[in-house]
């Protein structure tokens, strides 16, 4: 068995201080940083990490590495993106800018139906090559595991084919690169179907028990919020997911308060996503369950929504993970360490926050318990920086100090 020592780097950010707490009410001590620091790995597991002054004689080392100009983080997890699609939508952007209502947007033909149309005419090796390029882009940035969802053909055939694709994706970049697929056929009704409800049981429940059956999907989500999924509908949804034993996923008050978050804990969702509105009851809901709140503050920038409340939610006990939602309509960025960046000073997130929110905390929200720090028993899954100290990295926005292709 190969066993790798990697020493003397400048700091090893561990985070085991967040592992102890769960994710929650964490301190910027939680980071748990070792100056000039090793770790010692099979390929199954992290065997010990510290002082590269006290690595043990214990271990049969197989292959030593030097990373003295280098940080080493947990790899960094993107645990909500939207990124097989067709087309974009610059020009209702451009509109928005200008004073075009959403509504009249719609009305024109814009919104979530036209990627809908501009993804169903891409044939398969187009949509999968767009695909794939947005995955590389963002493993540039030092992603290693994402999560995807489908939700832009909204019929049965062709959520399959992004199942499909998606499934391609996974193929092409394991075991570098972790993704997972999540089915949201529940993202938008359709112009063809009168309510949420007929498109809910004709389209969503039927695709959800065929693609479960060819284990093709990791997770189920649906778009809780007026005018598109309610109560009904999340809860049929809920029924059949929690059947079949996939996991369930919420995009939950984002427009309005919806009881969503309230819903997700009672549901035993996996995560609830976006939260704009959640209300304070919401907020305790969340922190006195398992839910991981998903905040994504490239939405609220991109639409000028304003952010979540982040602050009241940590406070409450909630485990907080932040992820890109990278999508063609209202957030088309996919740099997770530069949204996170961007949003911590107005979220008030200290650094431990920031960082157990883009590596320890969305890997719950993917249901992932050994990803997202640095100690022992852990998947040996690192990010690398070639800069003197990881504060850097969240302080020169936009620089990408990531090191790619660092093999063991
Ligand atoms: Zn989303």
């Amino acid at each position: 068995m190969a066993i790798n020592l990697w020493k003397n780097f400048k700091q090893i950010v561990t985070l085991q201080g967040v592992v102890a707490k769960d994710g929650r009410k964490l301190n910027a001590s939680d980071l748990s940083i070792i100056p000039d620091g090793a770790v010692i790995f099979s390929d199954e597991k992290i065997l010990w990490v510290g002082s590269s002054a006290n690595v043990p004689s214990a271990f049969e080392i197989t292959s030593t590495q030097t990373f003295s100009e280098h940080v080493l983080l947990p790899e960094i997890i993107d645990s909500h993106t939207h990124l097989v699609f067709g087309g974009d939508r610059s020009h209702e952007y451009a509109q928005r800018l200008n004073g075009v209502d959403y509504q009249e947007i719609a009305k024109q033909g814009g919104g979530i139906n036209h990627t809908v149309s501009e993804t169903n005419q891409l044939s398969n090796e187009d949509l999968f090559d767009l695909a794939d390029r947005r995955v590389q882009k963002m493993s540039e940035y030092g992603i290693g595991t994402l999560e995807i969802k489908t939700g832009y053909s909204l019929n049965i055939e062709g959520e399959i084919r992004l199942c499909k694709i998606i499934q391609q994706l996974k193929n092409k970049y394991s075991p570098r690169l972790r993704i997972f697929c999540t089915l949201m056929a529940a993202h938008a009704i359709p112009h063809q179907y009168s309510d949420s409800s007929s498109y809910i049981d004709k389209v969503a429940l039927p695709v959800l028990e065929l693609m479960a059956h060819a284990s093709l999907i990791d997770f189920v989500d649906i778009f809780h919020e007026r005018g598109y999924f309610n109560d009904h509908d999340l809860k049929k949804i809920a029924a059949m997911s929690s059947a079949l034993g996939i996991p369930l996923k919420m995009h939950a008050d984002e427009f309005n308060d919806n009881c969503g978050a309230f819903l997700a804990a009672q549901l035993h969702a996996i995560s609830a996503d976006h939260l704009l509105k959640i209300s304070s009851a919401g907020m305790q809901s969340l922190a006195q369950s398992k839910t991981v709140a998903t905040l994504l503050p490239g939405t609220g920038l991109f639409l000028g929504k304003g952010l979540a409340n982040a602050r009241a939610l940590l406070d409450a006990g909630a485990k907080v993970a932040l992820a890109s939602d990278f999508n063609p309509g209202s957030c088309h960025y996919d740099n997770l360490v530069m949204l996170a960046s961007m949003a911590a000073p107005s979220y008030k997130m200290n650094l431990a926050e920031l960082w157990a929110g883009i590596t320890y905390n969305a890997a719950a929200a993917l249901g992932l318990s050994t990803s997202g720090a640095i100690t022992v028993g852990f998947l040996p899954r690192f990010s690398m920086f070639k800069i003197n100290s990881f504060e850097h990295i969240t302080y020169e926005w936009g620089k990408n100090y990531f090191v790619q292709d660092v093999r063991y």
